[in-house]
């Protein structure tokens, strides 16, 4: 019998196929043990007149592996399609979505050198939870649903990996200002939940001087747990100031299933060319390998990966006159990579 652990891989649409490729020769050299169940999922399949976007045979894989390693898709434009990733942590219940933004300076240009927050994002409720209609011809409505049990999931998540990885404060934003009861039963689970935590710091910040300090003075957050919309927004705004979007990698976590993907889109303004940074997906990957117990693996890429930024080998997003040595394509990347393992 094989100890391979079996996983379940998407290719995507643009860029996605070469950063895929990219990612998984990594992950074969550092000597990775798993094996891969490849699935179909974003345009060809959105053309075949499947509205969600994923095969149905699909969710037979996801359900059996477990754990899904998806490249970057492309959203049809118009009505009709829902949207892949909305209809994924639905229907696998994947209720946290976490994203560490991390500067790496000097090899990274940002303004922020000591960045280091995790965003753990709500991800099945709020103003994503599906209920939006038309009231008239001028008035449409969507509604904002926000629970307790979806609040406590979230918030104690957010704690409990606080505590895992040693990390010294949680900052929860919301707008419960305004939205006193919506945000502000978010509010009160985590004052709740916070007293279970002592020897961590809570914090509470209003979401739009939140994201004002994101951007201006970022070092001073660790971990912070929000409610959908917020988090996806700051998610991007931190990602943006810690270099480029081209870097970073998430989570998508559920009780039983979890998703590993860059935070970025498909590129389609540079597919095919071997422009891409390779590197979101990659950092999802070893996001990836740690929840499937191979710490040792993640961590032997993660010191290659930084090694092969010091050494100022760059793709054309972060490259920099005067700090990068030589400006490579995806898979030029990958190979410097295998070259550090
Ligand atoms: P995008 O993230 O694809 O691209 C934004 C900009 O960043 C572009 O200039 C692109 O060239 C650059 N960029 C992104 N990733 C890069 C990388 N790895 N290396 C170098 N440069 C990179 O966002 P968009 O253009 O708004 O969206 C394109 C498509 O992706 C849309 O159809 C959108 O719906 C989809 N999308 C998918 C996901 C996902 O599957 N998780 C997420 C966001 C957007």
């Amino acid at each position: 019998m094989s100890s391979k652990r079996k996983i379940t891989v998407a290719y995507g649409d643009g860029i996605g196929p070469e950063i895929m490729k990219a990612t998984l020769s990594i992950l074969e050299a550092a000597g990775a043990q798993i094996e891969t169940d490849v699935i179909e999922i974003g345009e060809q399949v959105y053309l075949k007149g499947i509205s969600s976007g994923i095969e149905p045979k699909a969710w037979d894989s996801l359900r059996e592996t477990k754990v899904f390693l998806k490249a970057p898709i492309t959203t049809p434009q118009g009505g009709g399609f829902k949207s892949l990733n909305v209809t994924t942590r639905k229907t696998l219940g994947l209720y946290a979505n976490v994203r560490p933004c991390k500067a790496y300076s000097p090899f990274i240009r940002t303004h922020f050198p000591k960045t280091d927050m995790v965003i753990i994002r709500e991800n099945e409720e709020d103003l994503y939870a599906g209920i939006e209609h038309r009231q008239t011809d001028e008035v449409y409505q969507c509604l904002k649903l926000i629970s307790r049990p979806g609040s406590e999931k979230i918030i104690r998540y957010a704690f409990e990996y606080a505590r895992k990885y040693n990390r010294k404060k949680v900052t929860c934003m919301t707008k419960d200002n305004i939205m006193k009861l919506a945000d502000g039963l978010f509010h009160k689970v985590f004052n709740e939940v916070a007293q279970e935590y002592p020897e961590i710091e809570a914090d509470h910040k209003i979401i739009d001087i939140g994201t004002a300090l994101i951007a201006d003075k970022p070092e001073m957050f660790d971990v912070i747990v929000t409610l959908n919309l917020y988090g996806d927004i700051i998610s991007d705004v931190a990602a943006q100031i810690t270099g480029s979007v081209g870097l970073g990698g998430s989570s998508n976590v559920g009780e039983n299933v979890a998703m590993f993907e860059a935070i970025h889109g498909s590129a389609p303004d540079i597919a095919g060319k071997d422009l891409a940074n390779p590197s979101g997906l990659l950092n999802g990957a070893i996001m990836m390998l740690v929840h499937i117990g191979q710490p040792e693996v993640a961590e032997k890429i993660s010191n290659a990966w930084m090694k092969t930024l010091e050494d100022g080998l760059h793709t054309g997003d972060i490259y920099q006159d005067n700090i990068s040595k030589k400006r490579v394509g995806t898979q030029e990347f990958a190979q410097a990579v295998i070259e550090r393992l």
